[in-house]
């Protein structure tokens, strides 16, 4: 797939994969699955120049691309999960205040986002809301030159550990009661609080937040009031497809383990690589794999180069990836038999890993109905 990558964009995947095998690993294996987000683990990162990707021309990065964050993120994924979060996340977090921040918000936010000096989440989930973002009932009401903040945030990631929350929330206006606006939410500000900490089947710094009368300047506000929801929707544009990315790096992670075992594995005086139905398993691995980064690389290309129907590619790499790879670590765990089932093997932490991805940023169902309304409404 490398002839759809220039050389500068080879050489960026060349030193994530090499940063992944030389440093992310062995700090995989001294911090291992864990809800935090390593001290370690970030400056390595930044030491590495992966937060340089959320920043723009203008504060010093390269600017931001969809394709070398893709690229990133295949090559953290399958490595180390908190990595690939962090990147998502200070990814999702930084790039609203990208969009719509003022110069004094982007240098105080973008600048530290960029070394490893802070770390952003981003709140957009609610109880109620969750397909149905409109249905949000967060609420900010302005009062004394400011505004007040009430309401709950669920499934938010790296919130514990973030020192700000891009967060969306309901701004009623006269004539447009639905209007939602994005807030900075600084970690510290009084009346908000990281309510609890959520465990998941594969743990990620995965949070439920409240807001409590929760005072915020005017100056946390990112752009206008009521642009909320198209900050949200473009944020989630670049972003998306990048969780294609993440999965085909877990897909690959688990086809390498059952390439590996399937050689050793000796079964009726014979490794089971040698029965066909081992090497057709493995053939469909690879094949899915290849299908799916080469729908993330379309996309995030597209993406990059302002073409048509960008959205609708995103969602289908999006979509095809996070289920080919479901599938792929599933047929990982098969090869291995028993031993893919017990904890602390590769291919059973991949198992627990891959699921969320075919949740998160847009359920699967999701990226469907926006798949199929782009092309009915060309029909
Ligand atoms: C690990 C993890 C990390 C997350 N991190 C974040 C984060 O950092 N920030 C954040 O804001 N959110 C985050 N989320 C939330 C995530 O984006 C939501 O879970 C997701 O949007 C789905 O919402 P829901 O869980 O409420 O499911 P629901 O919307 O309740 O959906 C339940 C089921 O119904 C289906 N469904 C819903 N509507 C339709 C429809 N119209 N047609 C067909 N089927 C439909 C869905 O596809 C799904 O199968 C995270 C979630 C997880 C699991």
């Amino acid at each position: 797939m490398d002839f759809m990558l220039s050389d500068q964009d080879r050489q960026f995947r060349d030193h994530c994969r090499r940063f992944a095998q030389d440093i992310l690993a062995p700090l995989a294996a001294r911090y291992g699955e864990t809800q935090d987000v390593p001290a370690e683990l970030v400056a390595a990162m930044a030491r590495a120049g992966l937060f340089t990707l959320l920043l723009p021309k203008e504060l010093g990065g390269p600017g931001v691309r969809a394709l070398p964050i893709c690229l990133a993120r295949e090559e953290l994924a399958g490595v180390y999960c908190p990595a690939d979060v962090t990147l998502a996340m200070q990814g999702l977090g930084g790039y609203p205040i990208y969009l719509a921040g003022s110069s004094a918000q982007q240098e105080k936010y973008l600048g530290p986002i960029g070394r490893g000096e802070m770390l952003a989440s981003f709140a957009l989930t609610e109880a109620g809301a969750g397909s149905d973002v409109n249905a949000m009932q967060s609420q900010a009401v302005e009062r004394d030159g400011g505004f007040v903040l009430n309401g709950s945030k669920l499934f938010i990631s790296n919130g514990y550990a973030a020192q700000f929350i891009t967060t969306f929330v309901k701004t009623p206006q006269p004539g447009n009661p639905r209007a939602m606006s994005a807030f900075i939410v600084d970690k510290g500000t009084p009346g908000f609080k990281v309510a609890r900490r959520l465990e998941l089947i594969a743990p990620h710094d995965l949070t439920a937040l409240e807001f409590k009368d929760c005072f915020l300047p005017r100056e946390n506000l990112l752009g206008q009031v009521g642009q909320g929801f198209k900050i949200a929707m473009q944020t989630l544009e670049v972003l998306r497809m990048s969780v294609g990315a993440a999965a085909v790096g877990i897909g690959r992670a688990a086809l390498a383990a059952a390439l590996d075992y399937a050689q050793r594995r000796v079964q009726f005086g014979a490794p089971i690589a040698d029965f066909q139905a081992t090497q057709f398993k493995l053939a469909e691995m690879a094949t899915e794999l290849d299908a799916a980064r080469a729908l993330v690389y379309r996309a995030a290309i597209k993406k990059d180069g302002g073409l048509a129907r960008a959205a609708r590619d995103a969602s289908m790499a999006k979509l095809y990836a996070t289920e080919a790879a479901q599938r792929v670590v599933d047929q990982a765990v098969q090869i291995h038999g028993g031993v893919g089932l017990l904890k602390g093997s590769a291919v059973e932490r991949l198992y627990r890993e891959i699921r969320a991805l075919r949740i998160y940023e847009g359920t699967s169902e999701i990226h469907k109905l926006i798949i199929a309304r782009s092309l009915l409404a060309k029909a």
